[in-house]
């Protein structure tokens, strides 16, 4: 996922703005940072959505108990 991809996203519940956590990142060509492995959360929801293989999975679901 790449940085100007994260710059548009938001959270499917609430649309509130979702904070990026990386856990693995490469350097593309350009120079744009691409997100491999890492979590978008939203504080609004206490919600993490996980970025898996540079795809970022934004389904909404329910919070754990
Ligand atoms: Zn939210």
């Amino acid at each position: 996922m790449r940085m100007s991809t994260y710059d548009i996203l938001c959270c499917p519940v609430c649309k509130g703005s979702l904070t990026l956590e990386v856990e693995k990142k490469e350097i593309l060509d350009s120079g744009e940072e691409d997100i491999i492995e890492g979590r978008l959360k939203c504080e609004r929801c206490m919600v993490d959505y996980p970025i898996s293989e540079g795809i970022p999975d934004l389904l909404p679901r329910e919070k754990e108990e």
